[in-house]
């Protein structure tokens, strides 16, 4: 016991709940499951509110120690126009200055977990001798992307986006050019920099975590494994250790009210529609979209987020601050005419408790990773409606491997889904027969993630041989 109790490690999280979510819960899951004393890093932004209430909650194990990186004073390396991706980037590059201070200051921890974002942290690591990893808070398709990355940029000449056929990754699901994620369409600007960057330093590593499980995804992590391109960029080894997702969370008012007025819904009756931690929708768009929930008469959730034109992660960095006021934006009458049908809540809403609830049938979802292991975890299928990042490759993902989703199309004219559109999409998925069999096959994964995750499951193993590494490291 003395020994288990003295093994720490520390855990980095870059901005964004996406990377937030998930890292603490591994954090949570080292203290509680493993005996680890984790410190857990927070780059400090202009934080949300749900953020906040996550990292600073009362009900934190002892062990589990939040630290908040002094604010970095960015003004100065930014404008207006500085994508969100590069924002995110030199941020933790300037909130990493103090990193090695703060790391021998916690008396050196036995490793440090990173997300994808801040692999400036090796460097540190190395000079410190401190074994770092990462946790990759995406697909296992995605990464064996983000390590093809780098030879996919000495090979190909002209920009991804322009190539005759679909981007042929080692092993796996070739992807098709429409579905790359924003930040590979155009080389010349600096997200993409930033990204080859980072994902050019992934094989630094001692390990990899990966939110996902040996069941799910056997192609894409077979190829990780096994294929000789990855053995030749020295891939090291990668740990299935999911899907680890939020479990119960404490509930705010207006999270209270979510899951009691779902408490009154008949079982898999309601649609929870959200768009992840910063998704926006253009004003015609949302106007589209409520018209499809109202036409269709069925029970729904709607997260509202005022609309944004011309930029689809609209609130990335300060989700749930905004006050907003939905009658301004969304269609007139609608909140009155939808009244017992429909429940709009602002901004946020307690995602797992919606999905978990038996009354949720399904979700409509940007699919970022996140939502959508928590959507299978939960047996609950999806409608897919990505926006930025890799979305669109996790949503052709689920509707042509998985068969969990369906896509409702963009209308020719005007670029955007139109309400008959999602009034389809939605009948079909809550009453069709379509519907049925998506959640059906959501609920045979939701068994499989559960599987693997109990005692004696791939994922639980997988953690547990890693700490012991490190508690083997101690004597
Ligand atoms: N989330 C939530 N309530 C909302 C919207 C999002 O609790 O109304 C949580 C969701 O449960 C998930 C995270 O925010 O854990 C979003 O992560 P994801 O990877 O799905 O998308 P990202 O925000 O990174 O685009």
């Amino acid at each position: 016991e003395t020994m288990k109790s003295q093994s720490h490690v520390a855990v980095l999280a870059s901005p964004g709940m996406g990377h937030i979510i998930p890292l603490f819960e591994l954090a949570k899951r080292l203290v509680v499951h493993h005996g680890i004393h984790v410190s857990f890093l927070n780059i400090t932004t202009e934080a949300s509110a749900a953020q906040n209430q996550l990292l600073h909650s009362p009900t934190l194990p002892p062990n589990l120690k939040v630290i908040d990186l002094p604010l970095a004073d960015i003004s100065a390396l930014v404008t207006e126009d500085t994508l969100v991706v590069a924002r995110l980037c030199i941020n933790v590059q300037e909130s990493l200055k103090p990193l090695k201070s703060i790391l021998i200051d916690l008396g050196k921890p036995q490793a440090l977990i990173v997300d994808l974002f801040s692999t400036q942290a090796f460097d540190i690591c190395n000079e410190l001798s401190i074994p770092t990893y990462t946790f990759f808070t995406a697909s296992t398709a995605f990464l064996a992307f983000s390590l093809y990355l780098p030879t996919l940029d000495c090979e190909v000449e002209c920009e991804f986006v322009d190539l005759p056929e679909p981007v042929q990754i080692p092993g796996c699901t070739p992807i098709r050019t429409e579905d790359l994620l924003d930040q590979v369409r155009n080389r010349k600007i600096d997200e993409y920099n930033w990204v080859l960057y980072h994902f050019s330093r992934l094989t630094m590593v001692t390990g990899i975590f990966l939110n996902s499980w040996e069941d799910f995804e056997p192609a894409s992590l077979r190829a990780i494994r096994e294929h000789p391109l990855y053995k030749q960029i020295n891939t090291p080894p990668v740990h299935p250790v999911g899907p680890l997702i939020k479990e119960d969370e404490p509930l705010t008012e207006s999270g209270a009210e979510c899951v009691a007025w779902l408490d009154k819904q008949p079982m898999d009756s309601v649609l929870f529609v959200t768009l992840g931690s910063g998704g926006t929708l253009t004003t015609a768009q949302l106007t589209e979209l409520a018209w499809g929930l109202e036409l269709s008469q069925q029970r729904f959730i709607l997260v509202a987020r005022k609309p944004t034109d011309g930029n689809t992660s609209g609130t990335f960095f300060n989700v749930g601050g905004d006050v907003n006021d939905p009658k301004a934006y969304l269609p007139e009458g609608f909140l009155e005419r939808t009244k017992g049908v429909g429940l709009v809540v602002q901004s946020w809403a307690p995602q797992v408790a919606v999905l978990r609830h038996q009354s949720t049938g399904a979700f409509l979802s940007h699919c970022g990773w996140n939502s959508t292991l928590e959507s299978i975890t939960h047996g609950v299928p999806m409608i897919a409606w990505p926006l930025y990042a890799e979305q669109r490759m996790n949503a052709t993902m689920l509707m042509e491997e998985v068969g969990v989703a369906v896509k409702p199309m963009v209308g020719k004219v005007k670029d955007v889904v139109e309400r008959v559109e999602i009034e389809r999409v939605v009948r079909m998925i809550m009453e069709g027969e379509e519907g049925k069999a998506m959640r059906c096959k959501a609920r045979e994964l939701k068994h499989s993630a559960v599987k693997g995750l109990n005692f004696g499951g791939s994922s639980k193993e997988s953690l547990s041989r890693v700490v012991k590494e490190w508690k083997c490291d101690k004597i």
